[in-house]
């Protein structure tokens, strides 16, 4: 019997499919090199535990020595009453869990605790005084090692604790309901994880990739890609998921594109009214919408324009693209590609430390830039929402350097252009993806970086950091410029497209 530990909890709750590729997947398919932007967040973490137990006084280290010995020493140490274990092992049968620390209560009973680099919520607002939901990919971790416990006869009242990257000491109650709609408990979560992952591991079961954002850091990623092109995954349609495929193939027959494009919209529709639980989650405007872009990924094969768009003729053109490390909330470079009167140039505020001052200086003369661009004569176009939340939220950080009213102007300007809700809202293309990575490259854009990638970035800033290599910089540079440009590209081909209305 194969061992169930809390990472392998942690991975379903990522992808469902993960822990079984893992065992069972083909092992000569999967990326060996770990993605250095997963290092950097493995690293960090590893920095932070070490500061958080520099700090958390005397306590006995069972990190070292085969599992056996360790899960001997942490059941002594709890008979003893030890305060504070560090890297304790806990078995079950073959249940394994490695809490960071075991921490007695003054009632006598131990309680487990994850030191995590994140946020101990999610959905934290501070500024708004929110205080965010339990994660369950930290909930259904703490609940493995509550379980066990339990069943080694130390008792636990359902109760873990996450020191998360704040310091904050987060309690997670496992007796909680998810959320007020969703009335299950996060330990009756961890039961039906649990289960799900005891049949995947033991290949009593076999569940199918599902293409999606979440792949992109995975090191299944060519092969699962591989596996949805090969099968036809309806996954390998933009936008629709693991669920709605799902249901797809369990109310509607529809097991692969090719067999949307049979899909009688109109009887379905109507079937759809008489039977309120059939294809539940998937509405008209989403049938009419898979439909439209199976026929652009199968038939058509060419990108198409349903409406004619506003894309304004001004004098400043304006591609532009933000570098932020999420990890840290730092907003390192704000890049932008002018094109005034047929020259181009790309232009950069970027921090070269990671300090407030460096940020809000990066930050103070991009908008220096902007103000000085002829009013009423400058169109700005970018790609995703992220741009403007994330200057929402540095906007809070910096109000001396832009008010919330100038900032909401500035993106209700109807010629600050997202690019990204322009192409969804009135295109399709023959792609499974609609990133701006796989929009320029299809329209032949090659970025100059052998490995164009946001989170690559984000782990060269922190190289440049750490070493003040000028080489590293200009690559952030030439990766950033790239993305502007790739901007540029697709509103090109996007204006072309518009020429027919
Ligand atoms: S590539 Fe995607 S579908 Fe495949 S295992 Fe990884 S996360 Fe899951």
């Amino acid at each position: 019997m194969r061992n169930i530990t809390a990472s392998k909890l942690y991975d379903y709750m990522q992808c469902p499919h993960r822990v079984w590729r893992d065992i069972y997947g083909p092992q000569d398919e999967k990326i060996k090199k770990t993605n250095p932007f997963v290092q950097l967040l493995w690293d960090r973490g590893i920095v932070y535990e070490k500061e958080v137990i520099s700090k958390s006084g005397k306590l006995l280290d069972l990190s070292n020595g085969s599992l056996e010995q360790r899960f001997k020493s942490t059941i002594e140490a709890m008979n003893k009453k030890t305060p504070l274990i560090y890297q304790g092992v806990l078995i079950n049968d073959n249940i394994v869990g490695i809490p960071d620390l075991l921490k007695l209560m003054p009632d006598g009973t131990y309680i487990p605790v994850d030191i995590k680099s994140g946020a101990g919520r999610e959905g934290v607002d501070e500024n708004e005084g929110e205080e965010g939901k339990l994660k369950k990919h930290y909930a259904v971790q703490l609940a493995l090692y509550v379980d066990v416990l339990n069943k080694l006869g130390f008792e636990n009242k359902k109760q873990g604790l996450i020191i998360d990257i704040n310091g904050n000491e987060v309690i997670y109650n496992l007796n909680e309901t998810i959320g007020l709609k969703n009335k299950m408990t996060f330990w009756e979560l961890y039961e039906q994880t649990f289960n799900n992952v005891s049949i995947l591991v033991n290949n009593e079961d076999k569940n199918k990739p599902a293409l999606g954002g979440i792949c992109k850091l995975c090191p299944w990623y060519n092969s699962c890609h591989k596996w949805a092109e090969d099968n036809d995954d309806l996954t390998g349609l933009f936008y629709l998921g693991r669920s709605k495929r799902d249901v797809l193939e369990e109310d509607a027959n529809i097991h692969n594109i090719q067999d949307i494009l049979s899909i009688d919209v109109k009887e379905l529709i109507e079937l759809k009214k008489e039977d309120k639980n059939l294809l539940k989650g998937i509405g008209q405007a989403t049938i009419e919408k898979i439909v439209k872009r199976a026929d652009v990924l199968k038939n058509i094969k060419k990108p198409v324009l349903y409406n004619k768009i506003y894309l304004p003729s001004v004098s400043y053109e304006l591609f532009f693209d933000i570098e932020d490390d999420p990890t840290q909330e730092f907003v390192y470079l704000h890049g932008i590609y002018q094109r005034n009167n047929g020259k181009e140039k790309f232009i950069d505020f970027t921090a070269k430390n990671i300090s407030l001052e460096e940020e809000k200086t990066a930050w103070q003369n991009f908008w220096g830039y902007i103000k000085f661009l002829p009013k009423n004569d400058f169109a700005v176009y970018y790609y995703s929402p992220h741009e403007k939340s994330t200057y929402r939220r540095m906007q809070k950080k910096y109000p001396d350097v832009i008010s919330e009213k100038e900032l909401e102007s500035f993106f209700e300007n109807p010629n600050v252009i997202d690019l990204y809700g322009v192409v969804l809202k009135n295109t399709d293309w023959p792609l499974s993806s609609y990133s701006i990575k796989s929009l320029a490259v299809y329209l032949e854009f090659k970025w100059r970086d052998e490995t164009p990638s946001g989170a690559l970035s984000i782990e060269w800033f922190n190289k440049y950091i750490e070493t003040g290599d000028k080489k590293i910089l200009k690559r952030i540079l030439l990766y950033n410029e790239d993305d502007c440009k790739a901007t540029m590209i697709l509103k090109d081909a996007l204006y072309q497209m518009n020429k027919k209305y």
